[in-house]
């Protein structure tokens, strides 16, 4: 915020006029962009390459139901791995006791303390507390990492107030786990690493369980707490969702990553091996990973071969936060080698990957101002160049483009899972109101995105199974889930 004040007011300019009158200004301006913009090919071409007309998104809305089918089928059946999360029991309000959540996921952890007071009191008290994980931390050994976060939690509990949480006496306190790296689960309360990711790479953990990691640090570091329930993020939102509204029947991330996870019918599972089919359970998607039919660019596929793992989550690519300023940029650095989008030369910052983020596109897409005052601060912020009116717009249109894509895209997922719902449940056919919890600070923070995912939804559900739709932010609320899981899976 600070730097867009700092940057000095730019006139704008094109050929030899320079504009004063706003209105006069803006007459003048819209006839040289719509002879100029025909000599822009790039975006023409780009903007033709991301259309998501409704025939199509439906196509891919059945797409992403015909992978969780074969996912659900059998193990890697489709893109979308269909993880068994183990969580049949969801929160009934009913939950009394104290109990624990922990967030392992990026740079930061989270530990929260919720004491429950059953169906009248709901939650009576939490205390929660962010720690920074030092980066020689994230790439050392297991049992520093868990070392570090068993004293951090030992010290959090150590500072509880006795009269807002109480223990019951002959229990050890338990805790719900939630760490957000791809993992093997093998029950509720245990599984295993796949791979590290986010800078993450602490040695011997590969292959690893993480509850037994975690459990073991904390005995060693004499604390009187164990793991009931191992989750993903997706999986607490879900669950702490539901815990304040029982209509809630999917959970979705938007944030750096995207991933969905939904309430599924134990009878449709044929992977499921085991003897009780009756019943719900958590489907964990990992949805991100469906990279079937999408309209991939140029762009996109450049993006993709420079990351760390090509090939692979082109829908994550298409729709989360860390990718789409980055798609954008990559389209205004060919715009800029083919035409003189910002002058003559190629600015230098344009060719660093992921200067543009997507919290820049979002101040982009904002400005309301006739000579769009913002865009020129943000691109004299971030890329070092003095904008004219025209270049302005179009990097309007080529924001547009990639977030109009994206929320789209989102949306024909969403729809996918509610419409899997629908065939096995009729909830919504007989009138139930349907909830989708979402949490992700690109959801929250872009009302743009927001926007065109919600006119995807309208566009192919229809008018009236969309009425049954609520898409409702629940921000935070995975700690207050993990907890909960820990109490519907306790052992007391
Ligand atoms: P995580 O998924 O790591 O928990 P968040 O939910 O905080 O992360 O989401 C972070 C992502 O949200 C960032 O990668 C960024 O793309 C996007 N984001 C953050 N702030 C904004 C904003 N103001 N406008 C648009 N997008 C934002
Ligand atoms: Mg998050």
């Amino acid at each position: 915020m600070s730097l867009m004040f700092a940057s000095p007011v730019v006139t704008p300019t094109v050929g030899a006029f320079t504009f004063s009158s706003r209105r006069s200004n803006y007459i003048v301006m819209s006839a040289v962009r719509s002879n100029s913009t025909s000599l822009c090919p790039v975006l023409t071409k780009f903007q033709k390459d991301c259309a998501t007309p409704t025939p199509y998104l439906r196509e891919v809305a059945n797409a992403i139901a015909d992978d969780m089918r074969a996912g659900l089928a059998v193990e890697g059946g489709g893109d979308l791995d269909m993880i068994l999360s183990y969580v049949d029991a969801l929160p009934s309000g009913n939950e009394e006791g104290l109990f624990y959540a922990l967030d392992l996921g990026g740079t930061n952890f989270r530990v929260r303390s919720v004491q429950l007071g059953g169906e009248k009191e709901r939650v009576v008290a939490t205390e929660s507390e962010q720690i920074s994980i030092p980066h020689k931390l994230m790439i050392g050994t297991s049992e520093e990492l868990f070392g570090f976060i068993a004293t951090k939690l030992a010290s959090f509990v150590a500072k509880e107030k006795p009269g807002r949480f109480r223990l019951e006496q002959g229990k050890e306190r338990e805790l719900g786990f939630t760490f957000s790296f791809p993992v093997k689960q093998t029950s509720i309360d245990s599984g295993t690493l796949i791979k590290w990711t986010k800078g993450f790479n602490v040695s011997g953990m590969e292959g690893k369980n993480v509850v037994a990691c975690l459990n073991e640090a904390m005995a060693v570091h004499g604390l009187d707490m164990r793991v009931s329930a191992l989750v993903n993020d997706g999986v607490g939102t879900l669950a702490g969702a539901k815990y304040w509204d029982e209509d809630v029947m999917v959970g979705v991330i938007l944030g750096t990553g995207t991933n969905a996870c939904y309430v599924e019918q134990k009878r449709v599972i044929p992977k499921l091996q085991s003897k009780s089919s009756s019943g719900t359970t958590i489907i964990n998607t990992e949805w991100g990973g469906f990279s079937k039919i999408l309209p991939r660019t140029i762009f996109d596929r450049e993006m993709d071969e420079k990351s760390l793992n090509p090939g692979e989550h082109l829908y994550e690519k298409m729709i989360s936060g860390m990718y789409l300023g980055e798609i954008v940029r990559r389209v205004l650095l060919q715009m800029c080698e083919t035409t003189d989008l910002f002058g003559p030369f190629v600015p230098v910052k344009l060719s660093t990957p992921f200067a543009l983020r997507t919290e820049h596109l979002c101040k982009i897409q904002e400005d309301k101002t006739d000579d769009l005052q913002i865009v020129g601060s943000v691109l004299y912020d971030i890329l070092e160049v003095e904008a004219s009116l025209e270049a302005r717009r179009r990097v309007v249109e080529v924001c547009d483009t990639v977030i109009k894509r994206g929320g789209r895209l989102a949306g024909a997922g969403i729809v996918a899972l509610l419409q899997k719902i629908e065939k096995d449940t009729k909830r919504m056919g007989s009138g139930k109101r349907t909830v989708v919890a979402m949490d992700g600070a690109l959801y929250e923070k872009y009302p743009q995105y927001r926007e065109y995912m919600q006119d995807a939804l309208v566009e192919l559900l229809g008018h009236k199974l969309a009425s049954y739709v609520a898409i409702k932010h629940t921000k935070d609320v995975s700690g207050l889930g993990a907890a909960l899981l820990a109490a519907t899976n306790s052992i007391y």
